[in-house]
């Protein structure tokens, strides 16, 4: 729930209330968030936005001291509410910042929960600073954060962006509140090669414009890859990092853990990494249904690939966490005719199936709010990529080879495998359709494991 500040004045809580402020303050997750991370032990609160206007802030300020238990704070307030501040924590205070506050027996403390959510993504990813050569891209609020925590955790940082001043200007801020870290600047056209860690804190990538990149290349010595973008979760700096098989980390985790980090300090509770993780799935599943409307215009999610690449489990998972209904169009066909396909090859041949099926998936592809997982060579017919297309992201599994034979097991019924030698069979199948299916689909995922192959599905939407 987003309240204007007319409707912030009459608002009376009926639980222990918690809120966002920011101006403008559009869609904002943090509301669905905080949601979830309340659900994760049915701890009685609510959280709201406010759109707050800057000449505001200061009576928000006062009204919330009264409704409120906490508060967050977005743009343009984290610098602008601290003069309200009865205490402020050393980390807030050193970056001027303040995205936390909590009201406690009549005082208002501030905290920077943006140092925590970047510091622990990186502990969960085993990152360790100490020692290392950071490159920091863009000198704004979130590349203040996360190079204030490199530099306080021992790496040095070398500050680059468009502007060299402003580079220089961040570097010397982070040195004066660090005096033992070492923080430079650097022109992006001089970037050492001996950088270990690029941090993105640019909103170059960002939706709607993804092919944007701060970096033409990653030093050679990259190991490590954040980009404190989450939408999209795949940006164009974690593409690089990808092509160069170097571990990376988009920012939704930043967001949750932030999130996370907030609740502790008002509420005193903490949250286990398996409780963090699945509202990061959750997530990352949300924003994929908003990526396939906003991005791509489509309503269907449609799944293609050699028979046993796994696109009827994959595909039912991936309904099960979007919330979009799971149809797998063979069996669509076989409930609908009301005959196994076996049967229909062993009664009517292979053509009657095949036009059967573009009948089917004619009516499929005139739905919505779908995940639809094709039977193998359903997009050997343009008639039938056509119709999908229309409505639905064409996404290939393109499950290696050596996975496809466990899949199968050689022991379910796939008309097209009965006779012969089957594994010579499959695999000149499987050579034959997949330059179709890489020629037809959108988006190509590869993967062996059925787990990653959920996870890449829904980050590269
Ligand atoms: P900000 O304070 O406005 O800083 C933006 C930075 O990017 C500045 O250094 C700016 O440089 C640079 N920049 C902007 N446009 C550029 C361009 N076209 N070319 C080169 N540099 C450009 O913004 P912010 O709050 O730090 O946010 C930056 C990004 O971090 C956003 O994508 C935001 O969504 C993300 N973020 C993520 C989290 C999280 O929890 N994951 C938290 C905060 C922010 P100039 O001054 O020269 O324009």
């Amino acid at each position: 729930m987003v309240l204007t500040f007319e409707e912030f004045q009459r608002f009376e809580p009926s639980r222990p209330t918690y809120a966002l402020f920011g101006w403008p303050l559009g869609h904002t997750m943090s509301p669905e968030l905080h949601a979830a991370l309340f659900a994760t032990d049915r701890y009685d609160a609510a959280y709201i936005g406010v759109a707050v206007p800057p000449e505001q802030l200061a009576q928000a300020f006062a009204l919330a001291a009264q409704k409120l238990r906490g508060l967050n704070l977005t743009i343009p307030h984290k610098k602008e509410i601290i003069p309200f501040l009865d205490e402020i924590d050393s980390g807030a205070r050193d970056l001027n910042s303040v995205n936390t506050v909590a009201f406690t027996d009549g005082k208002s403390k501030g905290y920077n929960t943006d140092t925590y959510g970047f510091s622990a993504s990186l502990e969960r990813d085993r990152v360790t600073l100490a020692e290392k050569k950071v490159l920091l891209l863009g000198y704004g609020g979130a590349a203040a954060v996360m190079g204030y925590h490199c530099a306080r955790a021992g790496a040095q940082v070398l500050v680059t962006g468009r502007n060299l001043s402003k580079a220089q200007a961040l570097a010397h801020e982070l040195q004066a509140a660090l005096p033992d870290a070492v923080v430079d600047a650097t022109p992006k056209r001089h970037l050492p090669s001996d950088i270990q860690i690029v941090i993105n804190g640019t909103p170059l990538g960002m939706f709607p414009h993804e092919d944007e990149c701060p970096l033409r290349f990653l030093p050679r010595h990259t190991e490590y890859v954040f980009d404190a973008i989450y939408n999209p979760p795949m940006t164009s700096t974690i593409r690089l990092a990808h092509g160069r098989r170097i571990q990376t980390r988009d920012g939704l985790s930043m967001l949750v853990l932030q999130a996370a980090g907030a609740q502790t300090i008002w509420t005193g509770r903490s949250f286990s990494t398996q409780a963090c993780d699945s509202i990061l799935k959750q997530l990352y599943a949300q924003m994929a249904v908003k990526r396939l409307h906003d991005k791509y215009g489509k309503d269907n999610l449609v799944l293609c690939g050699f028979m046993g690449s796994g696109k009827t489990t994959a595909g039912r998972k991936i309904a099960r966490l979007t919330g979009l209904q799971f149809v797998d169009a063979d069996q669509y066909l076989e409930a609908c005719e009301q005959r196994t396909i076996p049967e229909i090859f062993a009664q009517d041949g292979e053509a009657v199936f095949r036009d059967l099926e573009s009948k089917y998936i004619a009516q499929l592809a005139r739905r919505d709010g779908m995940v639809i997982a094709l039977g193998g060579g359903a997009v050997l017919r343009a008639e039938n990529v056509a119709a999908l297309k229309q409505s639905g992201l064409l996404i290939h599994l393109d499950t290696p080879f050596y996975r496809i034979v466990k899949n199968l097991s050689y022991s379910s019924n796939r008309p097209l495998l009965e006779k012969g030698d089957k594994m010579a069979q499959t695999r000149k199948l499987y050579n034959a359709r997949k330059s179709t299916y890489l020629h037809v689909a959108d988006l190509s995922v590869r993967t062996s494991r059925l787990s990653e192959l959920i996870d890449r599905i829904i980050r590269s939407i």
